[in-house]
């Protein structure tokens, strides 16, 4: 099996090609075509397994197709009754991943950055140990890929006028297991109430 045959939107093909990715790897031959039909899905596989693609490679094709009927309405600003204390910049991500450690939110954020090159997708990364200001500066330049440690996203959602999570279409919860071990569940039960489809 390869790439091609997935019929992945053209931007994100080429950008596989530049990761350098000729064939994919048995989780990402089992979850692509899973994600590309809109499904829920749940991956099982070791670290090194390429997982991160399995997952970031149709979402972002999706995504792509989509791209129009996703773009934020912009307000009407001749509108009389437009008032710009509404309409303060927020980040309105459509895709959420959540992940345990920070380094795996880097690791995570430089691939998506690879995948979104020439695709007017921006990725975002926030964790514990970034300053707050940093991460709220960056969401406000605009955010469509967020790639998040559980509390450093609660803590955003909790700001006003940063974030929002009513335009999330996918959650993905990295490291599932581990997070769960590490008792994060009702940081991701409050995570998860966004909405999106569950990878
Ligand atoms: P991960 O399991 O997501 O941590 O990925 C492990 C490494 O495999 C990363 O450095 C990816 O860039 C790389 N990788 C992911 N998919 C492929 C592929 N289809 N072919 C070759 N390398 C890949």
């Amino acid at each position: 099996k390869s790439f091609d045959e997935a019929g992945l939107h053209p931007i994100i093909q080429s950008n596989v090609e530049k990761c350098g990715y000729d064939k994919p790897t048995p989780i990402q031959a089992y979850a692509i075509p899973a994600v590309l039909q809109a499904m829920d899905v749940v991956g099982v596989a070791q670290t090194g397994s390429g997982k991160t693609a399995a997952y970031l490679i149709p979402v972002l094709s999706r995504l792509m197709g989509k791209a129009k009927k996703l773009a934020a309405p912009k307000p009407n600003t001749a509108d009389p009754s437009y008032n710009p204390q509404f309409h303060k910049v927020k980040a309105e991500p459509l895709v959420v991943v959540v992940v345990p450690t920070r380094e795996l939110a880097i690791q995570i954020f430089d691939e998506a950055r690879r995948l979104c090159y020439r695709s007017m997708l921006r990725p975002c990364v926030a964790y514990g140990g970034l300053p707050m200001k940093i991460c709220v500066e960056e969401l406000g330049k605009g955010c469509d890929i967020l790639i998040a440690s559980p509390g450093r996203l609660c803590d955003l959602m909790d700001k006003p006028h940063v974030l929002t999570m009513s335009r999330v279409k996918y959650t993905i919860i990295d490291e599932a297991d581990e997070m769960l071990d590490a008792d994060w569940e009702s940081e991701l039960s409050k995570i998860m109430a966004g909405g999106g489809k569950y990878i």
